[in-house]
């Protein structure tokens, strides 16, 4: 039995993303900028997909800008909210300190362009408190930027609430929606941001695709200079078999949503229920203010990425949900912004479900996790020294 428990890196492109992809390859395989016939049926299923991703997501289709993914919509919104904002003098932007690299790394870059950032703390539970945002907006304040699920823990933050007080004092306010479209519910017009972003292949579409919705009247800068296409804001032929799967699996996602959720939660609790059984372990982030599929714990005394290892060879794929790209060993970034301290942050494992999850998956992962956990403390002079009461448990 091998257990795919990593949803929120990538996830199974679907049967309906594929049957509307296939056509697109090698029926519908026109460009859509020819003003032929397969040409402009391959612009209508163009149209079409953005009609059913902006129905989806309570848009205009004129407000979707399709692209490569939720990194370049991050990208392109940030990188639009600071140029608008210099032309008016103002180089403040507010995000958080547990944000997607690619919102912490453009971030970084535009601080290197004279922007002045604040990264909000998320406290303990994972959640942007409101009050931490109004002390930090300021009148030179261009953009707020505010994920609504974060990727490592699943914890939800009030961006309505946070679109709301940006709307108030005039400054744009951009969601990283990644985690969230296809499994909790996302309606521009309810959240009231300015920008967001979202991507398909977190949400069972092709890797690769993603949009930005861009609310009309939001002047939109382009990162790739090229032809006409999405309104000449975003250069490159477009990837029709990539977006039409996108809109189906969307589309698919959103009729399931309801459904979808309350089965991944039930799962989601009985993993929970299950691994804070492990003595010395803890829960990361808010225990219900959390999207249906995500769980993160800390095992005290475990290094997380041998933790992976065994669990691969035992048949569960799960992360430590840090970006552990380089070979580096930092702990996550997530975990440090909720204040744990490093050696508990290096034991952290991240599950992530979908409605492909059976009741079978969560009794495996529930019987290997422990006892692979337990192997790897009996074998750790760390385990040994906290046992012994050398160092004082911190979990
Ligand atoms: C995956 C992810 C991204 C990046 O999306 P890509 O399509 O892989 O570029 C951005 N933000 C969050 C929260 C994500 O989970």
């Amino acid at each position: 039995m091998y257990v795919y428990a990593d949803n929120a890196a990538t996830t199974r492109v679907s049967d309906a993303a594929v049957s509307a992809m296939l056509p697109c390859l090698q029926e519908f395989y026109g460009n859509p900028s020819s003003l032929h016939t397969p040409g402009q049926q391959a612009k209508e299923l163009l149209e079409q997909a953005r009609a059913t991703v902006a129905e989806c997501l309570g848009a205009k289709p004129e407000e979707i800008y399709f692209n490569a993914g939720g990194s370049e919509a991050d990208n392109q919104a940030m990188l639009t909210a600071a140029a608008l904002g210099e032309k008016q003098g103002k180089k403040h932007i507010i995000t958080t300190a547990f944000e997607h690299h690619a919102v912490l790394h453009t971030a970084k870059k535009l601080e290197k362009q004279g922007f002045e950032v604040t990264y909000l703390p998320v406290h303990e539970d994972g959640v942007v408190r409101l009050e931490d945002l109004e002390a930090a907006l300021r009148p030179d304040t261009c953009l707020v930027t505010v994920m609504l699920v974060n990727n490592e823990i699943g914890t939800i933050q009030p961006v309505a609430e946070i679109a709301k007080l940006c709307r108030e004092r005039g400054v744009l306010c951009h969601t990283d929606a990644v985690q969230a479209v296809g499994h909790i519910p996302v309606n521009v017009q309810e959240l009231g941001v300015d920008l967001l972003s979202l991507s398909g292949h977190k949400f069972h579409a092709p890797k690769g695709v993603g949009a930005l919705y861009c609310r009309k009247g939001v002047r939109l800068q382009n990162l790739i200079e090229g032809g006409a296409q999405e309104r000449g804001k975003r250069g490159g032929t477009e990837n029709i078999p990539g977006i039409a799967a996108m809109a189906a699996a969307l589309r698919e996602a959103t009729e399931h949503l309801d459904e979808n959720a309350r089965k991944v939660t039930a799962l989601r609790e009985r993993l929970i229920e299950g691994l804070s059984r492990i003595p010395h372990s803890v829960l990361n982030g808010h225990r219900t203010l959390r999207c249906p599929g995500t769980v993160n714990f800390c095992f005290e005394g475990i290094e997380g990425e041998s933790l992976l290892l065994w669990l691969d060879a035992k048949g569960i794929a799960a992360s430590s949900g840090s970006a552990c790209t380089s070979g580096s060993l930092d702990p996550s970034h997530v975990l440090l912004a909720l204040g744990l301290p490093h050696e508990i942050a290096h034991g952290s494992l991240r599950l992530s479900l979908c409605a492909d999850n059976t009741d079978a998956d969560v009794d495996h992962i529930l019987q290997v996790v422990p006892e692979v956990v337990d192997y790897l403390r009996n074998i750790s002079p760390v385990w040994e020294a906290l046992e012994k009461g050398e160092q004082p448990h911190r979990i």
